[in-house]
This record gives structure tokens, sequence and C-alpha cells, in this order.
């Protein structure tokens, strides 16, 4: 596996079909399943390695993010990635950047109510990796089923999927049911046994349900969204941690 961190070197590094992962890094098995599946279906593996400042609304937050490169470039080589792009900042936003992806309608409400700028931050990253990797395929987590959402539009609305195929794998989940995600470390074993309550709750598939079940916890939102698929999804603060789910829902479900 090569590492590198500017755009020339990974534009040189690649050949033939490329399946693109896009990541933060703090590796778990749920980027483990998007690397997976990207080497089954490409002849080159790129995964970008890079804690986006523009998707951060929260200075703290960005400062506490996990970061740990030698990890994980050990788990993305051990699982096939060819290509780690870890840029500096710079090499991404250098100095006068101001352009910015707005998907105006698919940003609204859920996340996009409680992290303004968010998914702005995440569109432009994205369409920027997809415009120096060109990947044929580009592989997200049903975990943050808004970022499909609004990636999938922008796609649409900017003639992307002429070459750019969106592959969406399952949310995977620890054997308690909690969906696995980098904040999860930061659980004290109490509030990792209050935050059981969110999968357990979604896991009702019913609104309601899910509400009473949550009624003990701080919730930002739990709604019905209709994505495709429709998902019940929730957002919860433990503490002074930030946990989102969502399960998609079948037709019977949503009555
Ligand atoms: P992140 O590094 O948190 O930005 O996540 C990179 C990709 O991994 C995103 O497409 C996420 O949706 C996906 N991802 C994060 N957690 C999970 C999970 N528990 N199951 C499946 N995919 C996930």
């Amino acid at each position: 596996m090569r590492i590198t961190r500017t755009i020339e070197e990974t534009r040189a590094a690649l050949h033939g079909e490329v399946g693109l992962v896009p990541t933060m890094g703090a590796y778990h098995a749920g980027h483990i399943s998007l690397f997976a599946a990207a080497r089954k279906e490409n002849g080159l593996v790129v995964a970008s390695l890079f804690v986006n400042p523009a998707q951060f609304g929260d200075a703290a937050d960005l400062a506490r993010y996990p970061r740990d490169e030698a990890a994980d470039a050990a788990i993305a080589e051990e699982h096939g990635v060819d290509v780690l792009f870890a840029p500096p900042v710079e090499e991404l936003y250098p100095p006068g950047f101001e352009t910015w992806v707005e998907v105006e309608r698919a940003m609204q409400g859920l996340e996009g109510s409680f992290r303004p700028g968010h998914f702005r931050g995440v569109a432009t990253i994205c369409l920027k990796l997809f415009n120096i990797v060109r990947p044929r395929r580009a592989y997200f987590g049903q975990k943050d089923a808004q970022q499909v959402e609004v990636l999938r539009r922008m796609v649409r609305d900017l003639n992307l999927e002429l070459d750019l195929e969106l592959r969406v794998l399952p949310t995977v989940r620890d054997a308690d049911g909690l969906a696995l995600s980098s904040r999860n470390a930061r659980l004290s074993p109490d509030a990792r046994a209050a935050a059981l309550a969110l999968p357990r709750a979604l896991a009702t598939k019913d609104l309601a349900r899910a509400r009473e079940l949550l009624a003990g916890l701080d919730v930002d939102y739990v709604e019905i969204a209709p994505f495709d698929p429709p998902v019940l999804a929730a957002a919860v603060r433990v503490g002074d941690i930030r946990l989102i789910d969502n399960v998609p829902l079948d037709e019977g479900d949503r009555s």
C-alpha cells in the first residue's frame, strides 16, 4: 500500500477501475466493510484519510477527533487498500479557497438542523475527492443515511452519475447493537449502557415506541425520514458525546 500526501502523487498512482472509500480515520469494522466491498468490485482501491475541518461546526469536536495514522494505515493495508490518500489540510483547502457545494433541500432537517454547515463541508470534500480520484465507485455507510441522501442528490444534480456509482453498505454494529462509531471509544461503561437505548428504540421500527424508549435520554431528534430507503433515524447526546443511528424501514413499518 502506498501513502500519498499530494493530489499529484495520488493521480499518478491511479490506473484501471478505481473504488474510493472516503474516511476520517479511526478505523473499525464499519470502515473495513467498505474496504472489503471496494476490494471485491474494483481493480484499485483508494481510501482517503482526512479529518475534514469544513464539516465540523465545533472546534472542540474537531480537536478531539481521534487520529492515529499508523494504526489506520496498518488496518487499511491489511484489508486491501492500495493507495491511502492522507493529505495535509492545505493540500485540499489552500489559501483563498472559497467554493462550496450546497445541496439545498437534502441538507435541511435532521443532522442539518443540529450541525449547521456540516453537509456543505461533506458535499464539498466528496466532490473534491471524486474529482481528484475519479472513482468508478465510491463507498459509504448507511449509518450516515442523510449523508448518503445529500451525496446521491449531488451526484444526480451535477451529472456525476455518468461515471460514478455510489455504493451504500449496511451499518455494522457491536454485539450489543450499538452502531460502530469512532465516538464510542469515549463512552464510559455507564454511558454505553445508557446509549444502548438508541439501537433498541430504533429496532422497534415504530416512531411512537422509539420516542418512548428514548424518553430518558437527551434526544436531538427521532424521526421517520423519507430517504431511499426510508429510515427511522435518531440522534441523542450521552454526556458530551453525540450519537446518531438509523434503521431502514420496509413498507409495513411506516403506517
Ligand atoms: P467516517 O470515517 O466516520 O467519516 O466514516 C467513513 C465512512 O464509514 C462513512 O461512509 C460512514 O458512513 C461509514 N461508517 C461509519 N460507521 C459505520 C458503521 N458502523 N457501519 C457502516 N459504515 C460506517
